[in-house]
């Protein structure tokens, strides 16, 4: 869940998963419906759905176990190189650090250079705790602005500290916008909204969506509501809203209330319905 989402928003979630589905064999026998429907408003939908079909394999083929290899770790849905390497220090105490952002940084400071090679440099005992210690080192001490140096206790060892010419990282993170325009079928007198999972998106394939296409300029017979801008995923997008009320809907698109909180509903498309709203 604190994948790409803030710990205070995960912390109402995270309680109320485990409230209804406390433990591993639950979950592996729930069906999808009700595991999104619990992640509902969180985002990254694939989170869970991967999160599902792991307990499944779990269950299944590790008798509820976490595997303790990499390779076989690695082979889970959703489990990549970072997720791997944090729960073989923190389950198996193996000595492995996971590289997200934070200990990317306090690595690159500590030796001065912009590469994270100096994973073995560390030696102890407690690597599942060295491996956590690094990331709330690099979030509350060694932050991107402004590192707390002057009360850092390792800062006899950092390079950054004691060079005069501090490195820079040369990575520069680019925000590049993709630009979609959404079209939405709406009933005259009732707020409901016409959604298909017909969409041949690459993200969001297979949710209830309005019909998106990538944007062109051209947009005859539709509606200009609004243009926002919205991030799914690691993708950033520039969404326009057009809209148009009929009675007919192509084929695959069903009737949805635009007040509808009985149904799992993807945030992205809660955010249209938020907008569509705003003309009733
Ligand atoms: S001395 Fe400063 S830059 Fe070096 S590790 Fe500590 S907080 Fe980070």
């Amino acid at each position: 869940m604190l994948q790409q989402t803030q710990v205070k928003t995960v912390i109402p979630y995270f309680n109320n998963f485990l409230k209804k589905i406390p433990n591993l064999q639950t979950l592996s026998k729930s069906n999808e419906k009700k595991v999104l429907k619990l992640w509902e408003g969180l985002g990254y939908y694939r989170r869970a759905k991967n999160l599902h079909k792991t307990s499944k394999i779990l269950i299944k083929k590790y008798n509820g176990q976490i595997p303790n290899s990499f390779v076989k770790l690695k082979e889970l849905p959703g489990i990549g190189d970072y997720t791997a390497n944090i729960l073989l220090a923190l389950i198996y105490n193996q000595p492995r650090i996971a590289l997200d952002g934070n200990v990317r940084r306090v690595l690159s400071r500590l030796f001065n250079t912009d590469t994270a090679l100096a994973v073995n440099f560390f030696k102890t005992k407690r690597n599942g705790d060295l491996a956590e210690a690094l990331m709330e080192f690099g979030a509350l001490i060694c932050k991107p602005q402004d590192p707390k140096c002057y009360k850092c206790e390792i800062r006899k060892m950092c390079s950054y500290y004691s060079s005069k010419s501090k490195f820079k990282s040369k990575r520069k993170i680019k925000i590049q916008f993709k630009n979609y325009d959404i079209f939405c079928y709406l009933k005259k007198n009732k707020k409901q909204i016409a959604l298909t999972k017909n969409n041949d998106l690459g993200f969001l394939k297979k949710f209830n969506l309005p019909k998106i296409k990538a944007s062109s300029k051209k947009v005859k017979n539709w509606k200009f509501l609004c243009n926002y801008k919205n991030s799914i995923s690691n993708k950033k997008l520039n969404l326009n809203l057009y809209y148009k009320f009929s009675s007919k809907v192509p084929p695959k698109y069903n009737w949805y209330s635009l007040n509808n909180n009985k149904e799992f509903i993807p945030t992205f498309t809660k955010k249209i319905f938020k907008q569509i709203s705003n003309l009733y």
